[in-house]
């Protein structure tokens, strides 16, 4: 058997994707193959399949990764306004926790869709998971 050719094979049976693009529609709410129908069919809930095209989008797995860069983007936004908060004004603490507490948990909700669909954006151009055609089937992966 020629390794190559099967190589070869494989990889003409999938048409590059646009990494970026996917990525911008997912964070859109839109579908990442076409950026017509909605990715989500509930606040974080993605829909099976593209309304649209009917792109198969049930294969993500963003699992963990949308709160976890959500984390690290609030982060990453409110800490230097926050510290240049304390240092301008020096108000009390609980004037603080007023304005933090609903600020993150308000930026941390308007994020997460957006990154969410990003990462299931990532995972559709990168053939990630069942993107994949050639990757298994999922109840044979359950079989084990
Ligand atoms: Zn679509």
């Amino acid at each position: 058997m020629n390794t190559k050719a099967s190589v070869g094979a494989i990889h003409a049976a999938k048409t590059p994707r646009a990494v970026f693009p996917a990525m911008l529609r997912g964070a859109l709410g839109r579908c990442p193959a076409c950026g017509e129908g909605h990715l989500f069919r509930r606040y974080l809930k993605v829909a099976d399949h593209c309304p649209a095209c009917g792109e198969a989008l049930f294969h993500q797995r963003a699992d963990d990764a949308p709160p976890y860069f959500t984390i690290f983007i609030a982060g990453h936004l409110l800490v230097p306004v926050l510290l240049a908060f304390e240092v301008a004004y020096h108000p009390a603490l609980w004037v603080h926790a007023l304005i933090w507490i609903p600020v993150t948990i308000l930026l941390c909700m308007a994020l997460l869709p957006v990154v969410k669909g990003a990462i299931v954006g990532l995972q559709w151009a990168l053939y990630m998971h069942g993107f994949d055609p050639d990757s298994p089937d999922e109840a044979e992966l359950a079989r084990g």
